[in-house]
């Protein structure tokens, strides 16, 4: 006898996504993917690995993820400082540059996938986290800012949630914020017995950030701290200006939150988030800004970039909170069968509906053995399986199967027919997809093996 083996869990904070909760991750990308296709923007994928230096450069030294959230490590091979991506826009940004992509003209693009950062994991916070993010590079005016924010609108409005509210606030540039930033440290230096700890030590390293404390005790002395608003020149003022004008003729809901910063010095101007109260305290969906110097930090041309990232965890919740209706079934016809010969003749025939383009499972031998007739209806049922698919000993003999509608009415009316062999892949067709399948899909379509469900 084996000794029992103890068993291996999942690393703190980073989590499973298991098959019940898979299909609504799916509906959130794949609406996501098309929301951001339908404005013109580009897939790019970047490694999950990059020089730590990287982020150190792109994110801020003085910042939350590179002190402290960095999941960073030395290659034992060759003594490289490397660092799973805590973001995405660093990688993208690298990217756009090495590439050089942005020499024909601006781009819009896309990313999707696993960040990491060293962070308490609790509600809405992991260690491993999903990020869908877009970044605009090449573009300097205030439409491509509201037209990120409108595509946050359409795909919230696509999925249907309806509890998010935009904060818009805009942070200037490099000059504007150096004055700011002066009065502010005089401030906070004139009440630094309200200063935390932690306020403390980023009073003089990067003060902007305190003004993104979540200690209760502070919240007053940033309420009443010098705005950076008050202190933006005429382009900066010109470009918000022009935003606010968009976002209002586009009937876009925002409130100005003068507080609402990132603290690192080549984001500028324009920053918003989303934000629902259904979460608790990990409400916010979605983070964007613009970084216009940036780039120029990569050694590219200077070139003007915006974008944002939304968390996916946090959405997902949203979704499940909102009450997003449970799954389709897994496939649309189960194949049942019992003997060798049944079995054979049921591989052949799964094969030609799956050519067809419906999906199927076929019932398959477990350690308690194939199963009776009985426990494979059973699995039928529970499949979400719109037929299923006998073939015994009886249909063999005859060159016959029979589909049974799992969906009609129970009783005595529960729908079965018998069906030649030959005849079952159209009649399951005509069943599932009526009129045949066979339809005209239009000159955009290339692929002529699917069948389109009404
Ligand atoms: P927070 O203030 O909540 O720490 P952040 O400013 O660090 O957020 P960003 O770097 O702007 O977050 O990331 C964009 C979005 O990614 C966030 O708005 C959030 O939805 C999501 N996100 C960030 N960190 C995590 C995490 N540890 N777990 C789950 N989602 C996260
Ligand atoms: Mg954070």
């Amino acid at each position: 006898m084996s000794e029992k083996k103890e068993k291996i869990s999942a690393i703190k904070g980073m989590n499973d996504i298991l098959p019940a909760d898979a299909p609504l991750w799916e509906l959130f990308e794949n609406t996501a993917e098309s929301v951001l296709k339908s404005y013109g923007y580009q897939k790019i994928v970047t490694p999950i690995v990059e020089e730590t230096g990287l982020f150190a450069r792109a994110i801020g030294a003085v910042t939350d993820i590179v002190e402290k959230e960095m999941y960073s490590f030395t290659d034992a091979m060759n003594g490289d400082l490397l660092t799973l991506r805590p973001e995405g826009t660093a990688g993208v940004v690298r990217a756009v540059v090495e590439h050089n992509m942005a020499y024909d003209g601006p781009k819009r693009l896309w990313y999707k996938g696993p960040m990491f950062r060293h962070e308490r994991p609790q509600r809405g916070r992991y260690r491993q986290f999903f990020q869908f993010g877009a970044e605009a590079i090449g573009f300097s005016g205030p439409d491509i800012d509201a037209e990120l924010i409108m595509l946050c609108r359409r795909l919230w409005d696509d999925i249907g949630l309806d509890e998010i509210r935009l904060e818009l606030n805009s942070i200037g540039n490099a000059d504007e914020r150096q004055r700011h930033r002066a009065d502010l440290i005089a401030y906070f230096e004139a009440n630094i017995d309200v200063l935390d700890a932690e306020a403390k030590r980023r009073l003089h390293a990067n003060p902007l950030r305190i003004l993104d404390t979540k200690n209760p005790a502070m919240q007053d002395l940033v309420n009443a701290a010098p705005q950076l608003l008050s202190y933006l020149g005429e382009e900066s003022l010109a470009h918000f200006e022009g935003l606010k004008k968009i976002l209002d003729a586009a009937n876009v809901q925002y409130t100005v939150n003068p507080r609402l910063v990132r603290g690192l010095d080549y984001y500028n101007r324009t920053v918003f988030e989303w934000v629902t109260d259904a979460l608790g305290a990990q409400g916010t969906v979605c983070a964007g800004g613009r970084y216009d110097p940036l780039i120029e930090t990569f050694g590219g041309k200077p070139t003007p970039g915006i974008g944002f990232a939304m968390g996916i965890e946090r959405l997902i919740e949203l979704m499940k909170a909102q009450g997003e209706p449970a799954a389709p079934g897994q496939c649309d016809v189960y194949m049942v069968h019992q003997g060798d010969e049944a079995r054979m003749k049921a591989f052949i025939l799964a094969e030609r509906i799956r050519d067809a383009g419906l999906d199927v499972v076929l019932h398959c031998a477990t350690p308690a053995g194939a199963g009776s007739f009985k426990s494979q209806m059973k699995k039928a049922d529970a499949s979400g399986a719109a037929f299923a698919v006998i073939i015994g000993e009886d249909e063999v003999a005859k060159d016959e199967v029979a589909v049974k509608s799992l969906r009609a009415a129970q009783g005595e009316n529960a729908q079965q027919a018998t069906v030649a062999f030959g005849a079952a892949v159209d009649y399951l067709v005509d069943q599932i997809v009526g009129g045949g399948g066979e339809h005209d899909c239009g000159p955009d379509c290339d692929d002529h093996h699917h069948v389109h469900r009404p």
